[in-house]
Formats: C-alpha cells, sequence, structure tokens
C-alpha cells in the first residue's frame, strides 16, 4: 500500500479543497470518499443543486411576472419538471466531474470507499490499510432528525429528497424556517405549491439581524409562503400519497393538524462522526456531536485534525473550505488562518439575503456604542430598473471609530455585495473608507456605499 503525507476522509468542500492545497504544498495527498461521486453534500445536494432550482425557478418568475411589464410578450413558459430536474443533475455532474478533473492535476488519490481510522497514522478503507503522516477528518453533516418525524425521502423528505420529488406537490408543509427551508420553500413556491413553514421560535432565520429577519419573513408572505410561527410539531404521520403534521402553539398550547402531500424536514444538520472509530481512538467529541479540534484545528490526538461541518462554527461551504486550506498551510509547516469574525452568510431566497459580523440586537445587548447606516434599494435607480428595490443595506460601524462591525443585506446581488465589507472588514476599514471609494453608476453596489454614507453625514439618495 502508498504511504501518504496526509490523508483527507471526505470530499466535500472542506476535504477537496484541503487536499488540492496540501498537493500544491508537495504533500503526498489521498481523499477517502465513500460515494459514487466526489464534492461531499455541498456539490452533490446541498449548495449547487439547490441553486440551480432556485435559478431555474426565478427565471420562471421573472417570465411570469415581469416581462410583458418590459414589452416582452407573448406565451409564459410552462414547467417540465423532469427537463428542471435533469438540467439540475448536469449541474451537479459538471461540477462533480470538476472535481475528479482537479484531482488528477494535482496527482491526488481518490482511496473508494467509507473510511475509518484503526490508530493515529492509519486509514483503512475496505479491506485495505494506508499509512499517513497525517489524517484530516472532513466527513460533514447529516439533516438532523426530529422526535415524531420518519423520513422516508418520499413523502418526509430532508433537502436531498426535496431536490429529487417525483413530482411537483400541491402542498408542501416545511418544517424549520432557516435557510434551507426558506431555500427550498421558495423553490417549489414559485412552482405553484402551497408552501407552509412551521417553525418553532418567533422569527425566522435565527441568529439573523431582527430587521433582516422581519423584512424577509414580509417578502416571502407576499411570495405566496405562509407561516406558522411559536409552533412546536408534535409528529408526522403519512401513506404512500399524504401527510398530516399536527402541530401546538405556544402562546395557548392549542392543537392543530395540516394536510400536506410533501413534509419537508429542514430543523437543521448534525456532524458526521460515526463509523469512524473515533471513541475507540479516544478524539474528543462534543456535546452537540461535533470533532473537538484547537485554534490549529487538531484533535486531542497528535496527527488527527478536523475542519468542515464535522466540527464547530456555521455550517457553511467556505467556512469548511477556509478551514481546509489553513489545515493544509499548517501541516505544510505554514501559519493556518481563519477569521471566524468575517464569515458571510448567504439566503439565496429573492431576494437575496447576506450577512457578515456583528448583529444589532448583540451590539444592544453588550452595551457597545454603535452607529447604524441604513439604504433602502428604492434609492438604487439600477434596483428599480430591474423591479428589485425592496430591501436594504445595513451597516454597524464602531460609535468612536467609525470602524466596521457588521452588514446585512436584504436585496438583488446581496451573496455579492456582502464582500465588499468583507474586505473592508478584514482591513479593518471605516464605514467612512467604503463611504469614499466611488462605486459605478448605475450598480447595485453604490446602495453599501450609500449605506457607509449614512453611518457619517447621511446617505444621498435617502
Ligand atoms: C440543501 C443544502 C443547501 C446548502 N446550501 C449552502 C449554501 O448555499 N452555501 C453554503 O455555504 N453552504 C450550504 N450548505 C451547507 C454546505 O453544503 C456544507 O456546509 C458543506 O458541504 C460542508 O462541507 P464539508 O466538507 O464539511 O462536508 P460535506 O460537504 O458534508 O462532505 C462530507 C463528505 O464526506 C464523506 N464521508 C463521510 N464519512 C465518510 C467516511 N467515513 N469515509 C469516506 N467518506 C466519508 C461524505 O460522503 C461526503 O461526501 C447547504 C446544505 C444543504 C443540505
Amino acid at each position: 500500500m502508498p504511504s501518504y503525507d496526509v490523508i483527507i476522509i471526505g470530499s466535500g468542500p472542506g476535504g477537496y479543497v484541503c487536499a488540492i492545497r496540501c498537493a500544491q504544498l508537495g504533500l503526498k495527498t489521498a481523499v477517502v470518499e465513500g460515494s459514487a461521486t466526489l464534492g461531499g453534500t455541498c456539490l452533490n445536494v446541498g449548495c449547487i443543486p439547490s441553486k440551480a432550482l432556485l435559478h431555474a425557478t426565478h427565471m420562471l418568475h421573472e417570465a411570469t411576472h415581469n416581462f410583458a411589464h418590459m414589452g416582452l410578450k407573448g406565451k409564459s413558459p410552462s414547467v417540465d419538471w423532469k427537463a428542471m430536474l435533469a438540467y439540475k443533475d448536469e449541474v451537479i455532474a459538471q461540477n462533480t466531474k470538476g472535481i475528479e478533473f482537479l484531482f488528477k492535476k494535482n496527482k491526488i488519490d481518490w482511496l473508494h470507499g467509507w473510511g475509518s481510522i484503526p490508530a493515529a497514522g492509519q486509514v483503512k478503507v475496505g479491506d485495505d490499510v494506508f499509512e499517513t503522516k497525517n489524517i484530516v477528518i472532513a466527513t460533514g453533516s447529516d439533516a438532523s432528525s426530529l422526535p415524531g418525524v420518519t423520513v422516508d425521502e418520499k413523502i418526509v423528505v430532508t433537502s436531498t429528497g426535496a431536490l429529487v420529488l417525483s413530482k411537483i406537490p400541491k402542498k408542501m408543509v416545511v418544517i424549520g424556517a432557516g435557510v434551507i427551508g426558506l431555500e427550498m420553500g421558495s423553490v417549489y413556491a414559485r412552482l405553484g405549491t402551497q408552501v407552509t413553514v412551521v417553525e418553532y421560535l418567533d422569527a425566522i432565520t435565527p441568529g439573523m439581524d431582527k430587521d433582516v429577519q422581519k423584512t424577509l419573513q414580509r417578502i416571502l408572505k407576499k411570495q405566496g409562503l405562509k407561516f406558522i410561527m411559536g409552533a412546536a410539531v408534535q409528529g408526522v404521520t403519512s401513506t404512500k400519497t399524504k401527510a398530516k403534521v399536527t402541530y401546538k402553539l405556544h402562546k395557548d398550547d392549542s392543537e392543530a393538524t395540516l394536510d400536506t402531500d410533501i413534509v419537508l424536514l429542514a430543523t437543521g444538520r448534525k456532524p458526521v462522526t460515526e463509523g469512524l472509530g473515533l471513541a475507540a481512538l479516544g478524539v474528543e467529541i462534543s456535546q452537540h456531536g461535533q470533532v473537538v479540534t484547537n485554534a490549529n484545528w487538531a484533535t486531542n490526538i497528535a496527527g488527527i485534525f478536523a475542519i468542515g461541518d464535522a466540527t464547530r462554527g456555521p455550517m457553511l461551504a467556505h467556512k469548511a473550505e477556509d478551514e481546509g486550506i489553513a489545515v493544509a498551510e499548517g501541516l505544510a509547516g505554514k501559519k493556518g488562518h481563519v477569521n471566524y469574525g468575517v464569515i458571510p452568510g448567504v439566503i439565496y431566497t429573492s431576494p437575496e439575503v447576506a450577512s457578515v459580523g456583528a448583529i444589532e440586537q448583540d451590539l444592544k445587548e453588550a452595551g457597545r456604542a454603535y452607529t447604524v447606516g441604513k439604504f433602502s434599494y428604492m434609492g438604487n435607480g439600477r434596483a428599480k430598473a430591474v423591479f428589485q428595490a425592496e430591501g436594504f443595506v445595513k451597516i454597524l460601524a464602531d460609535k468612536d471609530s467609525d470602524r466596521i462591525l457588521g452588514a446585512h443585506i436584504i436585496g438583488p446581488y446581496a451573496g455579492e455585495l456582502i464582500h465588499e465589507v468583507c474586505v473592508a472588514m478584514e482591513f479593518g476599514a471605516s464605514a467612512q473608507d467604503l463611504a469614499l471609494t466611488c462605486h459605478a453608476h448605475p450598480t447595485f453596489s453604490e446602495a453599501v456605499r450609500e449605506a457607509a454614507f449614512a453611518c457619517g453625514s447621511g446617505a444621498i439618495h435617502a
């Protein structure tokens, strides 16, 4: 058996990016992946396929709602669901094959099969045991379960089943108003499904800025999604074609039942660590099931590291990627670094939502003196021209130094615009630095500049 400098278990964005950087830095590298294709959750059943369906259904929305307004007349497109799923599968295949190509280019071995760690310095795949100086656990996450809800991936589905439904349902109940629930709920609402979101808390997208939560919920309601807030799901019963969801309202303990064709369980994700042999090795696992690591992503066992969804922190592909790069740099004798204070989060609804850094409610609670610069897209010419003037950019800055502490955007291309603020934050910029940077006209980015102006002496177009 060949021996390696590093074997990475899992080929998601954490694992494959770590492998590429390790190989670029001259380390002999292999990746263990048990699934038929590389790329993990993100490329196969997560970020990429969900964005393909969001794109296709957004185009449908534009065609049916806005084309005629712009003088584009003619029959609205009808939906060929099988063809839409085929388009989504094509996008997945292009991306997963792309990783295979990058592995070959960088001389990374793909060890096909499910891996375990019989001892530090060894990885077992099938009957083969490979020697390695270092091991990186990048085994990702799976959908969480909920008591009283049995997933069959046909009628009661997780996001994985929701990406391959045999037909467009008339009704869908989404349990959980987090990012995945709202994105998949939006896809089906645009396809004509009656979508009801049942959420335990009183606000959607926990952890987001309150202003954004309220605005997004209002906009999604206008798009046809129904919300039942403050409701604890008691259980789901299903037949081969239908399901019933029973929930209890916190406010008065009353119970009610929803009849539906499909139930999407979207209550979060849990780390995958079983089957690796971690308990026998004595690798420390947190009470949330995450592999415990130190500031260098090292576990308590020498030579074993962990990154991505399998460890602490936000379950995001780019967080996993950054950790993968940082670990690779460390293994090659350099210094790896991830700034957890500047990790953007994006929701790909329409409009998009993007967020980085501090949220206002946390600053308030901490008693920090801050300024708020807020600018509505109603004042942005480009947004009005493309029927996307709902939403705002909100920048939070330190009251004394004017240093940017966070930014929250709900509006067109929010997921792209947020990076201007991320770069500014990485350079320790003030809101005034952003405001005094010339922005091309007419762009959506001008709204970011205006919000930065609003932190000081005021926005121009407000
Ligand atoms: C529907 C959906 C939409 C999402 N959208 C976004 C988004 O837009 N943006 C974003 O940032 N994040 C998004 N995410 C989250 C993102 O997919 C994850 O944060 C990311 O994939 C985590 O990367 P990872 O490398 O840690 O693990 P994963 O991508 O989960 O990959 C882990 C890999 O390890 C393999 N594996 C596990 N155990 C073993 C073993 N013992 N042996 C061999 N292989 C093993 C698995 O087969 C898998 O391929 C989404 C998730 C879902 C479900």
